[in-house]
């Protein structure tokens, strides 16, 4: 009943919504979605634009979990694919995504490599009867309901795969991605140099939260609300870096993390930005602030009657523990936070306040909070 009233309560907020009229047209309704698919290290970033175009920012190191991703999104083909340089943990699975999928095309940097991962790469775009299309600063993509343009890279960069990083500018409406690659500290600055408007609502952070990137400098001509990091849990390389994550948390940016949250999934209509999860750390901390909470739903509850404990501000499901001090006795409970707890009062004294106290811990750290109630 509980489950059924809350579903009913989420469509009444949510039709409203609905069934606006839209004064603006259709168009204002469309929505983009923009998933950090979580390919453990590595980058992979599909992209759903507001009038259906699918696009593809590299492919993880292994193209299995990329393909499936698509699939389960209904993705039928890809309208672009970008390979931001040819690193095997952004590259790698690009081939099995020509494989599988009809890309109309491909964009990436002029550089080349002698990795099994390139030819894999270049075979797969031939295959499919493309060339590769240079991305560089400047060079437009045709999004229908957005301005898709590379702000990078600037110039080119011999050897240094990173900074050859292909940097994609998106924006719908009133909000900006840019997509930072594995770009660096050099790509950074000659980005800001080449005064390109870099100004972006989320920030996909380059080079998965490494401290060769995102320096103080490009944070301040970004001036992202949101960072995402893509990279692969207990990776051997340390991303990211405490440097970064506190260069965030100085800018007040709001952090997902594909390591602890799995795939990052941002919605936009042109106006606001949704995520599919609660930012995985904040200005405040890296914990986002929770707060225990207690109620009660009769305060005043006769002898042998039966109160409900409420407990929130924990994820759902957490453990708490109750302890009511009734006026000759404690007697402890334990419940699961979002659950109401049913307790038989008994024959508590008449009014005498019993207070209750709460306690939960999560992920180490112990909440607590007090309620009372006062039979009579
Ligand atoms: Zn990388």
């Amino acid at each position: 009943m509980e489950k059924f009233l809350k579903l009913l309560l989420s469509l009444c907020l949510f039709l409203p919504a609905l069934t606006v009229p839209s004064a603006a047209g259709a168009a204002s309704a469309k929505e983009m979605s923009v998933h950090f698919i979580n390919v453990g290290q590595g980058d992979a970033i599909y992209i759903k634009a507001p009038y259906g175009e699918d696009i593809l920012i590299d492919g993880g190191r292994d193209g299995d979990k990329v393909v499936s991703y698509l699939k389960k999104q209904k993705v039928k083909d890809i309208e672009i694919m970008i390979s931001t340089h040819p690193d095997a943990d952004h590259m790698g699975g690009l081939d099995e995504v020509l494989k599988a999928y009809r890309v109309k095309s491909v964009y990436a940097p002029k550089v080349s490599h002698t990795t099994k991962v390139y030819r894999d790469f270049l075979y797969g775009v031939k295959k499919e009867g493309l060339k590769i299309k240079t991305a560089s600063k400047g060079v437009k993509l045709a999004v229908k309901g957005t301005t898709a343009a590379f702000v990078g890279p600037v110039k080119s960069y011999k050897t240094d795969l990173n900074n050859w990083s292909a940097v994609l500018k998106l924006t719908y409406g009133k909000k900006s991605f840019l997509f930072a690659g594995d770009a660096e500290r050099k790509a950074e600055s000659d980005m800001i140099r080449a005064k390109e408007n870099l100004k972006a609502d989320v920030l996909k952070v380059g080079h998965h939260g490494a401290k060769t990137s995102t320096s103080e400098a490009f944070l301040k001509a970004v001036k992202p609300a949101y960072a995402v990091i893509s990279a692969g849990k207990g990776n051997q390389y340390g991303h990211p870096s405490a440097e970064v994550l506190n260069r965030l948390k100085k800018y007040k940016v709001s952090l997902f993390r594909t390591d602890q949250q799995g795939t990052i999934v941002a919605k936009t209509d042109g106006k606001n930005i949704r995520f599919n999860v609660k930012p995985a750390g904040t200005a405040s901390g890296s914990n986002p602030a929770y707060k225990l909470t207690a109620s009660l739903d009769n305060t005043q509850p006769k002898q042998n009657g039966t109160i409900r404990l409420t407990v929130k501000g924990l994820p759902n499901g957490t453990d708490f523990r109750a302890v009511f001090h009734y006026k000759t006795t404690t007697t402890a409970y334990s419940g699961k936070i979002g659950t109401p707890l049913a307790v038989k009062i008994g024959r508590a004294t008449k009014g005498y306040k019993v207070i209750i106290d709460v306690s939960a811990v999560y992920k180490g750290k112990t909440y607590k909070t007090q309620t009372f109630f006062t039979p009579r």
